[in-house]
């Protein structure tokens, strides 16, 4: 076992703050990799306040993680001391049933291993990426590009994959009209990735100055979410809309927006209901589904795509010790577009 030090929430209504966690030896298929940067999911505040109803305290959050690999198992065949390293929200799964057969670890029939909040097979609780080191199973280890700034690729292992991954499913490309609700982390990726797709992006925001942002991040059009009469007037407009808002917020009023045939997709996690009536539905035949993540084969693809059409996300990047405030901006949607903790900052 090795030392680490961690920033963790001790419980559901107390701050973050430092921990010295243990991490386990190399073993044979093992990657140790030296963190360098860490996204701050919005999924890492619902569980470090235990929105969700699921966490383990304490919890040390982060699932985007990307760093250095400083040493690797007898077995390792893909990864070598020094080589950059990503790992996003899985860490583990059965790789015996047919999701994970097919590339889909996010849906194991047996229970995928999370990177944190989460009980590895031999029933340790994982720990994520606010900490300067991880040893992690090579096959749940990312190749990172060496061409693109670092700490601007860490959120694509979980905003990255989680937007890229339901475009890809349906299909979204040229010639289709998308709708990104919320600019938040997932959003901003969500435009960047829709419009390298080739559709038509426009933004639902509840933030007005988020405008410009939005059309320099690639979208055509940019609403205000609130302004009533123009929402209307978007009325069967959209073939795809990608819901990134981690709030409650009105699935009726945005399935109304959807084209005949059209859907709407979920990634944002709102810990409580949002109504929704059959007509929205029924009126157009249209599709309300979800999407979680991403396997790991889709997330090398999105790794790799990124890298191909130079696409990062805009980040903010604070020292551990901002982490507490970056929280509360976060909930007030006061995030341009994904912080990112600098792990130096933890070292000593
Ligand atoms: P984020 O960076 O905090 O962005 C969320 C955005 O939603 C905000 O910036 C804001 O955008 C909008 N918003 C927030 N509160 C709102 C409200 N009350 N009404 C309307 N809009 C509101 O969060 P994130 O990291 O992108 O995560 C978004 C959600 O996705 C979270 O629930 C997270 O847990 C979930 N998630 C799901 C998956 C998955 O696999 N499905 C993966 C990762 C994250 P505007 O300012 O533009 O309105
Ligand atoms: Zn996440
Ligand atoms: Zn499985």
């Amino acid at each position: 076992m090795t030392k680490s030090n961690a920033y963790a929430a001790p419980s559901a209504t107390e701050e973050l703050g430092p921990l010295t966690i243990e991490r386990r030896d190399v073993g044979p298929h093992d990657v140790q990799i030296e963190i360098l940067y860490c996204g701050v999911c919005h999924s890492d505040i619902h569980q470090a306040r235990n929105e969700w109803g699921n966490s383990i305290f304490p919890m040390v959050p982060g699932h985007e993680i990307v760093g250095r690999v400083t040493a690797i198992g007898d077995h390792v065949k893909t990864f070598k001391v020094g080589d950059l390293a990503g790992v996003g929200c899985l860490v583990d799964s059965c790789r015996t049933c047919s999701q994970c057969e097919a590339g889909e670890e996010q849906f194991c029939e047996n229970g995928s291993t999370g990177t944190y909040n989460s009980k590895d097979k031999n029933g340790n609780v994982t720990y994520g990426g606010y900490s300067t080191q991880v040893v992690v199973d090579e096959n749940f280890t990312l190749h990172i590009s060496e061409k693109l700034e670092l700490s601007a690729v860490a959120p694509l292992l979980c905003a990255g994959i989680t937007t890229y991954s339901p475009l890809k499913h349906w299909k979204v490309g040229s010639g289709h009209k998308v709708a990104v609700v919320g600019l938040g982390g997932l959003g901003h990726m969500g435009v960047k990735l829709a419009a390298a797709m080739g559709a038509e992006v426009t933004v639902l925001s509840t933030s007005d100055n988020k405008e410009a942002d939005a059309k320099r991040l690639g979208a055509t059009h940019f609403v205000n979410s609130k302004n009533e009469e123009k929402m209307k007037s978007l009325k069967g407009h959209f073939d795809f809309i990608l819901n990134t808002v981690s709030a409650p917020n009105s699935y009726d009023k945005l399935m109304n927006l959807v084209a005949t045939n059209g859907a709407m997709v979920l990634v944002g996690a709102p810990p409580e209901p949002s109504a929704i009536t059959g007509f929205s539905l029924i009126m157009g035949r249209k599709t309300l589904a979800g999407s979680l993540i991403g396997g790991i084969k889709e997330t090398q693809e999105m790794l790799d795509f990124c890298a191909e059409h130079n696409i990062t996300s805009d980040i903010e990047l604070i020292p551990m010790s901002k982490i507490n405030e970056a929280y509360e901006r976060m909930m007030k949607a006061d995030v341009k577009y994904r912080f990112v903790i600098d792990l130096a900052s933890l070292k000593n």
